[in-house]
This record gives C-alpha cells, sequence and structure tokens, in this order.
C-alpha cells in the first residue's frame, strides 16, 4: 500500500484559512462528498539498473521467478479477501492482473532481456510494461487505453517484490476522508473503499470507465477523477466539497457554497433512498402499465451494479467491446465463456445480445484496415459481419452453444431492410444446423429481434416486424441518421435532438408496427434512460427500456408515478408543435412541474 500523509488529526482546517480552490474533472460515480482530504501518495520505487556478469544470468531468472509467485500469491489472498467483502467484479479486475503474471509475452520477454541483453529483473520489468503500455496508447476506445494502468499496477507489484518491500497494508483512514491520490490501483481503490471510512475519491488521472470508477460506482461512493493536478493542489486536511455527477470540486469552500453543497447532498441521498427502496417494485403507471427496465452492458463487471439497481434483465450487451483491444478477435470458445458468464449471472433473466456492431471506426486488430472516408455510413455492424462471414459465424456459434445457459434473446444491429434480415437469419441457421449434426446441444428456439436505428428500417417497420421477434430502437443512430449528423462531430452536436418531431414521428411508427404485429418493442439508445424522456417514452408505449445501472431508480419512480393516459395527452400536445425548441421546453415544463425533485 502506498505511503500516507494523514489529515490533520482534529480535522479543523477552517475554511476561511485557505482561500477557495475550484478544479474540474470527469464526474465518475454520482453523489455528492464533502469531507476533509487525506492524501496517499502512490509513490513510485525507483528501479536499480544493473548489468549482469554472466554467473549472476540464471540466480536473476531465479529472482524473477520467485517475484512472480510472491506476486502471484498475494493477489491470490487480495482476491479472495475482497471477494467476499466487494463481490465478484473486483475479484475480476485482480484476476485479470494474476492472467497478466503468467501472460508469457510479460515472463517471456522478461526473461530474454535477462539473458540476452545482461540486465536485472527490475530494470527488464520496467522495460517489458513500458512496451506494454505503449500497445494500449493507441487504442481509440477509452476503456482499454485505461488498461495500461493495470500494467503499471502489476510491474509496480513485481518490482517492489524483487526489492524485498512491503506490498499490500491497510490504511487506516480517518472517518468521512475524501481520499485524494495522483492515481489508485485497482487492489487500493477496493481496500479503502471496503474500510467504510472513505466519503469520496479525488484522482489526478482516470475517468469514466477505469478501475477507480467501477469500484466507487459498485460501492456509491461520490468521485471525481481525471482531476489534473488535484493531488498537488489540494493540502492533507483541507476542507474538499466534490460533485461526482457533474466533476466538481471546490477545495475550502466559502459558507454559502457548503451550504449548497450540503443542500445538494441532502436531496441526491434523499432521492436515492427513495429510488432504491422500490428496486423490487415494478415499473408501473398508475393506470397499469408495465415497463420492463433492463440494463446495457460492454463488460461483464457492469453486472453487479445493475443488479443491485433492481434490472430486471440486460437490453443491450455490446460485444463487439470484446475485439477492440487485441490483434486476433476472440476464438469461438472464449466468446461462448464470456456469453455464458453473462447468461448465468443474470440468472434465467432475459438477457438482449447484440451481434457485432464492428467496423466504421470500430475497426478490430488497428492498423491492418484503411480508415473509410465516412465511417457511419460505411461497412459496420451488420453490414460488416455479412461481409465477414467466418467473423460472423464464430459469433453465432459461440451464441448458439451459449444460449443454454440461461434466458438469451439476440439481435441485429443496424437493418437497414428485410434483405439483410433475412440473410442473417438464414446464417444463424446454418450454424444451428452445423451444430446441431455435430451433436451440440442447442436448448430452444431463441428470440431474433433487429435494431431500429435506421430511418429506412423506421419506415418499414410494419413489413420487419412480420419477420423479426422484437424490436429495440437504437436511438443514438437513429436520430444521427435522421438529422445526417455524425455523432463523432462536435460541430453538429447541436442538431441531436431525441424530441425533433421526425423523431417521434419515427419512434410512434414503429412503436405502432410493433403493437400490430403484437411483437415486443424495446429502446436500448441513450434516450431511454434520460428521465426527462420518460413521460413520453410511457406515452408511445415502450414495453421495455434499456440504461446504465445508475439511472435506473428515477426512471421507475418516474413512471410508478405517472398515469399513461395523462402521458399520452401530453404527447399529443406537443406533437401539435413544430421545433424540437418548442417540444423540448414544453416537456421540460411539464416534468419540471411534476418531478422537480427527481434529478
Ligand atoms: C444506438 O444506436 O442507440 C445504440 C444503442 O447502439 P450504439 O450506441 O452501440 O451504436
Ligand atoms: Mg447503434
Amino acid at each position: 500500500m502506498p505511503r500516507t500523509v494523514a489529515a490533520d488529526e482534529e480535522g479543523t482546517v477552517s475554511s476561511q484559512a485557505s482561500p477557495t480552490l475550484s478544479l474540474k474533472g470527469i464526474g465518475a460515480s454520482p453523489g455528492v462528498a464533502v469531507g476533509h482530504a487525506y492524501i496517499l501518495d502512490r509513490k513510485r520505487v525507483r528501479t536499480p539498473k544493473l548489468r549482469l556478469a554472466e554467473a549472476e544470468v540464471d540466480p536473476e531468472r531465479m529472482r524473477m521467478k520467485t517475484a512472480l509467485e510472491l506476486s502471484d500469491q498475494q493477489l491470490s489472498d487480495l482476491k479472495e479477501q475482497i471477494s467476499h467483502s466487494e463481490g465478484p467484479e473486483h475479484a475480476l479486475i485482480l484476476e485479470a492482473h494474476r492472467l497478466m503474471l503468467h501472460d508469457p509475452m510479460f515472463i517471456d520477454e522478461v526473461n530474454r532481456l535477462i539473458v540476452e541483453d545482461r540486465i536485472n529483473a527490475e530494470w527488464a520489468v520496467r522495460r517489458v510494461a513500458r512496451k506494454l503500455k505503449h500497445l494500449f496508447d493507441n487504442i481509440p476506445d477509452e476503456y482499454f487505453r485505461e488498461r495500461r494502468s493495470d500494467v503499471e499496477y502489476v510491474a509496480d507489484r513485481v518490482v517492489r517484490n524483487l526489492l524485498g518491500q512491503v506490498v499490500d497494508e491497510e490504511v487506516a483512514v480517518p472517518e468521512n476522508a475524501v481520499v485524494v491520490a495522483h492515481d489508485l490501483s485497482p487492489a487500493d481503490a477496493a481496500l479503502l473503499a471496503r474500510s467504510g471510512q472513505v466519503a469520496g475519491f479525488v484522482t489526478d488521472l482516470g475517468g469514466q470507465t477505469s478501475h477507480t470508477a467501477i469500484v466507487a460506482r459498485a460501492r456509491s461512493i461520490p468521485a471525481v477523477l481525471g482531476a489534473g493536478r488535484a493531488s498537488e493542489q489540494i493540502s492533507p486536511g483541507d476542507l474538499v466539497a466534490l460533485d461526482g455527477q457533474r466533476g466538481i470540486l471546490l477545495v475550502n469552500p466559502s459558507e454559502a457554497q457548503l451550504a449548497q453543497f450540503h443542500e445538494t447532498m441532502r436531496r441526491y441521498q434523499e432521492s436515492e433512498a427513495r429510488a432504491l427502496e422500490a428496486k423490487d417494485l415494478p415499473a408501473q403507471s398508475t393506470d397499469g402499465f408495465r415497463i420492463r427496465l433492463v440494463g446495457n452492458i460492454e463488460f461483464p463487471e457492469e453486472l453487479p451494479a445493475l443488479l443491485s439497481h433492481g434490472a430486471e434483465g440486460i437490453g443491450l450487451y455490446r460485444t463487439e467491446f470484446m475485439f477492440l483491444d487485441r490483434k486476433e478477435a476472440p476464438s469461438e470458445e472464449e466468446q461462448y465463456r464470456a456469453y455464458r458468464q453473462v447468461l448465468e449471472a443474470m440468472e434465467g433473466r432475459p438477457v438482449t445480445i447484440r451481434t457485432l456492431d464492428l467496423g466504421g471506426d470500430k475497426v478490430p486488430g488497428k492498423g491492418k484496415h484503411e480508415k473509410e472516408p465516412n465511417p457511419a455510413m460505411g461497412l459496420r455492424a451488420i453490414r460488416y459481419c455479412l461481409a465477414n462471414r467466418e467473423l460472423f459465424r464464430v459469433q453465432l456459434r459461440a451464441l448458439l452453444r451459449a444460449s443454454v445457459h440461461g434466458h438469451m434473446r439476440l439481435m441485429f444491429p443496424l437493418i437497414s431492410g428485410m434483405s439483410e434480415l433475412r440473410e442473417a437469419r438464414s446464417e444463424l441457421e446454418a450454424c444451428r444446423t452445423e451444430l446441431g449434426r455435430a451433436g451440440v446441444p442447442l436448448g430452444k428456439r431463441i428470440p431474433i429481434g433487429i435494431m431500429v436505428e435506421t430511418p429506412s428500417a423506421a419506415l418499414i417497420a410494419d413489413r420487419l416486424a412480420q419477420e423479426a421477434d422484437f424490436f429495440s430502437v437504437g436511438t443514438n443512430d437513429l436520430i444521427q441518421y435522421s438529422m445526417a449528423i455524425d455523432r463523432q462531430n462536435r460541430d453538429v452536436a447541436y442538431l441531436y435532438k431525441p424530441l425533433h418531431l421526425s423523431v417521434l414521428r419515427s419512434l410512434r411508427n414503429i412503436v405502432a408496427a410493433a403493437r400490430d404485429a403484437r411483437i415486443p418493442v424495446a429502446m436500448c439508445g441513450e434516450m431511454a434512460g434520460d428521465s426527462v424522456y420518460a413521460l413520453v417514452l410511457l406515452a408511445l408505449g415502450f414495453d421495455e427500456l434499456s440504461m446504465t445501472a445508475g439511472q435506473i431508480p428515477t426512471v421507475k419512480s418516474i413512471l410508478r408515478q405517472s398515469n399513461r393516459a395523462e402521458a399520452q395527452k401530453l404527447l399529443d400536445e406537443a406533437m401539435e408543435l413544430t421545433t424540437a425548441e418548442e417540444i423540448e421546453r414544453f416537456i421540460r415544463m411539464e416534468m419540471d412541474k411534476r418531478f422537480a425533485s427527481e434529478g
């Protein structure tokens, strides 16, 4: 555990003593906290650099082997401790670190440097870690770029063990501390969270998908990460107020600012407590319209938070994320294990798995493909899979095999017409026949749905509904393509308007088509989890809304207080208006009147 600098014992830094400092970071775990800063100085170990004589090479390799074994044992012990108190997601993180210790890319390269370059083990570990981190640097996806720090944590542990330093040491954090650090390893974050004394986390590095964020969200500890040089600018004992939703930090706030923070904190805690009380209650309107609230995931690590917020299943599992950090696509076996893990963890609740939405800017095995001039309009999603049949078949076989382990539903992304749906279905059937002949158990038929996210699919939803078992509307893309705005382009982001009349008309058309064909209709784009739109979506008649874990309680609370017939009248009135701004102003005003305290 890192060296620590304790906050002053009385915690009596007065808010007048130092000038107020206002900092901005990334809101990584919602909630508001006020507490005294506890600076965790994660001091880097100095790496000795030595040249070896020939006779020293073999003993050096033995030292390395011992340090690896010791590191492995420590991680295994830690995993054991943490999985009891923190749940499986933290254990998964530590397991990933253990896998890194066994990775031939790591071990063989370190040994090669010891033997060929005759350098000591500490130096060799640092050199290999630098090379591995570099591989992560050029990955466009934020999640994988964040994994650079995992390489650092593992290397650090091995070097400390080589030097005989203490590695995991519990730190006695004073009650209600705001822990401020340059960076936190998952082990540090989990051990600190477990102490029950931490009011909030602030780190210079990290973002939404870093492990500190995952740990903080899972423990409902507010966190502001990526806060620049916060660990240098904040002193031990400073009074820190942080808003983990908006990414705001105030150091030594004035009396008035503090009062405002306390008020926000009180409101937040009240609404969170109310919402969580309703965790096991159905999302049902006062006149009996029932909507299933489910979750969006990219990684299995997100499952515990979904379940603790009352998700009734998974509405969108973005499987392509498994493909983005590597040269080779994951094998059928690896995919099968991942899908099975998610299905089993959801214990019979419905799990909607989307086949690969690769292509465009999400291309596996970077560097191998030429960049398309207009990726959003290019070879992506189902088009990419139909153009890369073997890749598609491997996934379909893995999905079919996994389907016996839970309640699976499967959907194809970016369907623009019936031919694509038929083609994809026939590929699935071919895989089913092939596996059946090989005697693989396949279970009963899986519902096959489509994502409605192109204007063409919205316009022929009545026909598509004849051959799809369900619809799931991807508003992120549907709005992008309806408004002709590239969703990656900031200059046109102002045109992204979920309440544009064209979007509302499309949604109405899609739901009506699903109703006529008696198939369920879901929404899994960002619009589904934004509580401002909850009444509109209730009025439209969606059967299922899929969102991130933290959004579920608020949306549920609004739905439970609303009357669908009244919401329908409201929507009719809104759709008499013309501009997106008018409609949005009207809906926001009506929502404020009814639910001002729901945040
Ligand atoms: C969508 O387009 O709304 C959607 C959910 O898919 P993605 O954001 O992964 O494109
Ligand atoms: Mg989409």
